[in-house]
């Protein structure tokens, strides 16, 4: 059998891509990431299923658990009749139509497919961090992500990890929570645009602490942030940071090992798109924080997610095979 489309993964673009292609009597099929592990690969949900409450997405005034978004948007995508198989996919070929999917020996074909397998943030990866995460991501002190979680800070003292736009991005936007914002680089000299760095440089709340790294994350058994241990790479010499709140910001990795080789993806392994959605195989769209590095909600996630099912529907009416 060839479907008219499939949809790979399934965070907030995929469901959203989910209900409008199902509503559009395209039938889609869904291979929905399967089970995660934690933060080493995100499996069906996405980077929603490891976020607490969500404050931003539209239409909950009160906030929403991430789980619960993700599961609220799975049960809509379930009502209009998407099958959604709970596997991961291992391999595509897009060199011919109809497209090529396979979970493992498994070979599923469509006409179109909608690539929504997202993005992860990279994480420092010391033993602490996991467990401080586990109590609750930002609410605990670990976030990747200041504008999902800066709230939670109002006049605290904080640090963020990194040396990129995305370091200085996020410290420049949390000196508007957070009473004073320690920016953590491992080294003197930094990757961020100029700009964006003297933006940074410039604002008295954020003090630069440079050649260091965080060596130890406090306090794993309380399942909340309440310091850090420090040592600076050219001194070797250590020190202390009581700061409640830890900014990871040191790149993400979208997820997109399935398609070198396949698809166009930009020097940062980003899906190239144009038109939104349209990637530089007629037929294939991507959705989400796997072709957004830039906005990264679930709310630009859904919006797009919504593209590309208009867009599949649009090129198999006009192909005839709608
Ligand atoms: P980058 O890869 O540019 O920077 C990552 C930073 O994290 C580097 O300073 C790196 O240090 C540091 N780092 C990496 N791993 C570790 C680690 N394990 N421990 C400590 N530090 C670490 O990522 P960004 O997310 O900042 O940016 C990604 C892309 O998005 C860039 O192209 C950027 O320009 C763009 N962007 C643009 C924005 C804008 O224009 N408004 C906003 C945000 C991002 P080191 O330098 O030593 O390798």
């Amino acid at each position: 059998m060839v479907h008219k489309v499939i949809i790979i993964g399934s965070g907030p673009a995929g469901y959203t891509a989910a209900i409008y292609a199902a509503r559009a009597n395209l039938a889609p099929l869904m291979i929905d990431g399967g089970v995660g592990r934690g933060q080493e690969q995100l499996g069906a949900g996405g980077q929603l299923m490891i976020t607490t409450e969500v404050e931003n997405y539209p239409g909950f005034e009160h906030g929403i658990q991430g789980p619960e978004l993700m599961q609220v948007m799975r049960n809509q995508t379930l009502r209009f009749g998407t099958i959604i198989e709970e596997e991961m996919v291992t391999k595509v070929d897009f060199s011919q139509r109809p497209f090529r999917v396979w979970v493992e020996d498994f070979l599923y074909e469509a006409q179109s497919v909608i690539i929504a397998t997202g993005a992860s943030a990279k994480w420092l990866g010391l033993p602490e961090e996991r467990p401080v995460w586990e109590g609750g991501l930002g609410g605990a002190g670990i976030s990747a992500c200041a504008t999902c979680d800066g709230f939670f800070f109002k006049g605290k003292e904080i640090a963020v990890v990194g040396g990129g736009d995305t370091a200085m991005e996020e410290a420049t936007y949390l000196t508007n929570h957070a009473s004073k914002v320690h920016l953590i680089h491992r080294r003197d000299s930094f990757r961020a645009s100029k700009i964006m760095l003297d933006r940074a440089y410039k604002n008295p709340k954020i003090e630069f602490i440079t050649d260091t790294v965080i060596e130890r994350i406090h306090d794993p058994a309380l399942k909340k942030l309440s310091g850090v241990s420090l040592r600076n790479l050219k001194t070797d010499k250590q020190s202390e940071l009581a700061v409640e709140g830890v900014f990871v910001a040191i790149g993400h990795k979208p997820t997109t090992d399935l398609f070198i080789g396949q698809i166009d993806l930009d020097e940062n392994g980003y899906i190239k798109t144009h038109h939104n959605v349209r990637t530089n195989i007629e037929g294939v769209f991507a959705a989400g924080d796997v072709q957004d590095h830039e906005y990264r909600q679930a709310i630009t996630a859904a919006g797009s997610g919504c593209m590309a099912a208009i867009e599949a529907e649009r090129l198999l009416e006009l192909e005839g095979s709608k």
